[in-house]
């Protein structure tokens, strides 16, 4: 969003600043963090042009981390990532309530989720933006997966469920998309959308230090309001909000760890185990969110 432009959510050109977070990953630049006047709405102000964000993401680390099973970190890493579709296809099952049926993946990334989900028997097309990770999907797994630019050549009213794991944070025109999953879905259809909490309890702990902000390649920091908002204006209705317990841990560790602290994985876990007693009965102050929206 421009300086001038108006609020993705209510359109408002009211916005101050809340403060300045860091680019701790790729380039150590700094980008200002704006909050709308009318809505709440929390956005990264003045980030790169589209046609500059690639070199603000580091693509080979989600490839070499893929395959290879040499250290600790790594069988911790493909522990994790097992559990982690085994959880999501479980999530697919329960709000669709089928079995099987047509899944697009958006921001289908290497392809594990896609391939998972074909291998379970559903028709799976991924949607991914980079080329190498494109490449790698289809010759490692041979599914299919599209450019974005292609998405309009998915049928209207053809796909029972939409995913977005952590991905609509990173789009450029979030209303375009929503325009097509709205387009490409049925009508019981639908879409789950897994975002970082921008009213979570470590978002509040870390402030500009929270690792979840990652400028620039977050473009939009929701809560629990917003998202709510937002694809109400789309036409979607949100009918459940789950919490993702985990994702504390990871997002505090990687916080200490930007900050310079020592032992950065021992105190995430710490003040995780803190947190979580402090909000248990809060669900929507977890680190990240996964909102269930349907055609209203
Ligand atoms: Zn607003």
């Amino acid at each position: 969003m421009a300086e001038k432009e108006s609020c993705l959510i209510c359109g408002s050109t009211d916005h101050y600043g809340l403060f300045t977070a860091r680019d701790h990953l790729v380039s150590g630049e700094s980008f200002p963090i704006k909050k709308c006047n009318a809505c709440g709405f929390v956005f990264t102000a003045e980030p790169p042009d589209e046609k500059d964000i690639t070199k603000y993401y580091t693509s080979e680390d989600y490839i070499s981390h893929s395959d290879k099973k040499q250290s600790l970190t790594d069988h911790i890493y493909h522990l994790a990532r097992n559990f982690m579709l085994r959880k999501k296809h479980n999530l697919v099952l329960e709000v669709s309530g089928r079995k099987t049926g047509t899944l697009l993946d958006i921001g289908s990334g290497t392809g594990y989720f896609a391939d998972f989900m074909s291998r379970k028997g559903w028709s799976v097309t991924g949607v991914e933006i980079s080329e190498s990770a494109r490449q790698y999907s289809i010759s490692r797994f041979g599914i299919t997966v599209v450019p974005p630019s292609e998405i309009s050549g998915i049928k209207d009213g053809s796909i029972d469920c939409v995913t977005l794991w952590h991905v609509l944070e990173h789009l450029y025109d979030p209303d375009f998309w929503m325009r097509e999953i709205k387009r490409i879905l049925k009508d019981d259809g639908k879409c789950i959308l897994a975002l970082p909490n921008i009213k979570s309890a470590d978002a509040e702990w870390f402030g500009n230090e929270w690792a979840a902000l990652d400028v620039p390649r977050h473009l939009w920091h929701f809560s629990h309001e917003t998202l709510t908002r937002f694809v109400h204006k789309h036409g979607f209705i949100c009918t459940e909000i789950k919490s993702m317990p985990l994702d504390i841990y990871y997002i505090s560790a990687i916080s200490y760890k930007y900050r310079g602290c020592r032992l950065p994985l021992l105190r995430g876990i710490a003040t995780g185990v803190f947190l979580t007693v402090r909000t248990l009965f809060c669900k929507n102050r977890a680190s990240s969110l996964i909102y269930i929206i349907s055609k209203r």
